[in-house]
């Protein structure tokens, strides 16, 4: 249910907007998903059919973001996302946001966006910013440059490269772009 009170089906609305407020467009599974490169992903006895992911939402979720609590809570009780609760941003979320791994700050901040001003507003502006400036190749959170060009990532520049040790609290839900990290 949105906010408005119409009803929206929480399995097919805005795909690429995880529950939480995750962009899945720029996370490497589902990238990876769709370019049918998992094989290359899939390490330390975690195979690419647990790996693979067509986001949040979908009927296909990667084993990081399966069991994720915020997907559980908000989809349980048929909200589009978390902008949509009662409770938002609850304990839960804002400790998501703040446990000091850059893909998932900001979450709060961009179901704010979308409750303002719709979700495709923000989706296109998510695609855009994860674009690359020269091929205009869809780019994850973890691409330093773009695979088909070389461009530089001028958003992924500043965040840590894999296995760079994040800090803070322990979120409730896992999700990929944290746990692939490490
Ligand atoms: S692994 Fe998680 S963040 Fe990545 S696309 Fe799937 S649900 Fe989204
Ligand atoms: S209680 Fe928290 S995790 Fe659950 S839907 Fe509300 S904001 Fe999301
Ligand atoms: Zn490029």
């Amino acid at each position: 249910m949105t906010t408005d009170g119409t009803t929206v089906d929480t399995r097919t609305a805005s795909t690429k907007l995880a529950f939480c407020g995750l962009y899945c467009g720029a996370c490497p599974l589902f990238l990876a998903t769709e370019a049918g490169t998992l094989e290359a992903e899939a390490s330390r006895g975690i195979s690419a059919e647990q790996l693979r992911c067509l986001g949040c939402r979908s009927d296909e979720v990667s084993v990081y973001c399966l069991n994720c609590s915020m997907k559980k809570c908000a989809s349980g009780q048929g909200l589009v996302s978390c902008a949509d609760c009662a409770d938002f941003p609850c304990r839960v979320l804002k400790a998501f946001d703040a446990d000091g791994y850059p893909p998932h700050r900001g979450v709060v901040r961009s179901l704010r966006a979308c409750a303002a001003g719709g979700i495709e507003s923000w989706l296109r502006a998510q695609a855009g910013r994860f674009a690359c400036r020269g091929c205009g190749r869809a780019l994850s959170h973890q691409d330093r440059a773009c695979p088909t060009c070389g461009r530089a990532s001028a958003e992924c520049g500043a965040w840590p490269e894999r296995g760079e040790a994040s800090g803070g609290a322990e979120p409730q839900a896992a999700s990929a772009t944290r746990s692939r990290s490490r």
